[in-house]
């Protein structure tokens, strides 16, 4: 996956080309977007355009030794830089990228649209504060003053340099004034958090959002997904690839029929039914459980709309447009304000680690109550 880009990145990947065919490539450049944008999908196979041995104008070659090198992230020319934590047996002021290098690569090759968060999951570390710390940045002006190995250029990737915090100050110089033939693209989501004096100093390239439709096929063609499961992710992800995967690898339901399945058992409020399918749920994990209730607050958003606008919603499937309409004799508009607050709350109490069971049998409760119109005051749990 890391190797091709989305029909919607190949736009900027030309700009990009075009500028390096004549020699423009700037110095230093800012590829930003939201979270699970392709930002750094594009970086990679822009940096892989550069050392390319055999480019023909736009195209990479593919298979000379440069090309081969730079897909499996072990070009000696391209280096990575990124936020880490405290290596064990190290001090965190020793720490820095290349001492979790195999981790990063094995990560950003499964998933380029990876996230701090998953990142910060695949180094164990719940509570670390990462960052981009003094050493690193010392090693980087070494690495950049050295002869390159291989190609005739020098690139170094910085991904997240909101990280870096102050310590950007002592990379200003190598931005400004880089050594000929190198180059500095840094992967970001938030342009408030880096330092001003390296925003000035870099050419900005906005990358926008997956669309849906083309995280759409791509889950379909790359992961196989079938299209109901397909389409409830990509409603879930919101233009998140990364979030995209993220489910692919966390999910087993098809949420659709498990939150049907559950808005009938609470409305009918029979504890043994209930009882059963809780447990079902419960079993899930914490993490399938947050993605099952957001799927379920995505699905009534839709069907909010549906019912304010009587137009159907891109991203209603046709299974779930068929149950909105039957649903619309039990649901008013003032229900479904209710059912959405209800669900949200109660992410957010999964998400504080509640007990699963008697979370979602105090949600099943209420969405009974709720679905009868019988009381609206929230229960405590
Ligand atoms: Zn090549």
């Amino acid at each position: 996956m890391n190797n091709q880009l989305l029909p919607q990145d190949l736009n900027i990947y030309l700009k990009l080309a075009s500028l390096a065919q004549q020699g423009r490539i700037p110095h230093a450049m800012i590829c930003h977007g939201r979270q699970g944008s392709s930002k750094l999908a594009l970086a990679l196979k822009f940096s892989q355009y550069i050392v390319c041995e055999n480019k023909q104008g736009n195209e990479i070659c593919g298979s000379c030794p440069a090309c081969i090198k730079s897909t499996k992230m072990i070009h000696p020319d391209i280096h990575y830089v990124f936020p880490v934590i405290k290596k064990e047996g190290k001090k965190r002021m020793d720490t820095v990228s290349n001492d979790f290098l195999p981790q990063w690569r094995a990560s950003v090759l499964s998933n380029p649209y990876i996230s701090i968060r998953d990142w910060m999951k695949e180094l164990g570390a719940d509570n670390n504060q990462p960052n981009i710390n003094t050493k690193e940045c010392n090693e980087i002006i070494q690495k950049l003053s050295l002869q390159s190995y291989e190609s005739p250029y020098k690139i170094l990737i910085i991904w997240l340099p909101e990280y870096l915090g102050k310590e950007g100050n002592r990379l200003l110089k190598i931005i400004e004034e880089p050594t000929d033939n190198t180059y500095i693209i840094l992967i970001a989501e938030d342009l408030t958090r880096i330092l001003g004096t390296i925003l000035s100093r870099t050419q900005l390239i906005s990358v926008p959002p997956v669309r849906d439709g083309e995280m759409l096929q791509v889950l379909q063609d790359d992961y196989h997904l079938e299209a109901t499961r397909a389409s409830q992710i990509v409603s879930l992800a919101d233009g998140d690839m990364g979030a995209a995967i993220r489910m692919i690898r966390t999910t087993s339901q098809d949420y659709s029929q498990l939150l049907f399945q559950w808005i009938r058992r609470s409305y009918k409020s029979k504890p043994e039914d209930l009882t059963s399918l809780i447990n079902t749920i419960a079993n899930l994990g914490r993490e399938e459980q947050k993605n099952f209730l957001q799927y379920g607050l995505s699905f009534f958003r839709e069907y909010l709309f549906l019912i304010q606008t009587r137009k159907r919603g891109p991203r209603l499937t046709n299974e779930e447009y068929d149950i909105a309409l039957k649903m619309q004799s039990i649901v008013d508009m003032e229900k479904c304000y209710h059912i959405v607050e209800l669900l949200d709350e109660n992410i957010r109490n999964i998400s504080r680690n509640a007990h699963p069971k008697i979370t979602f049998m105090a949600m099943s409760m209420q969405m009974g109550a709720l679905l009868k119109g019988e009381d609206l005051s929230p229960v405590n749990i």
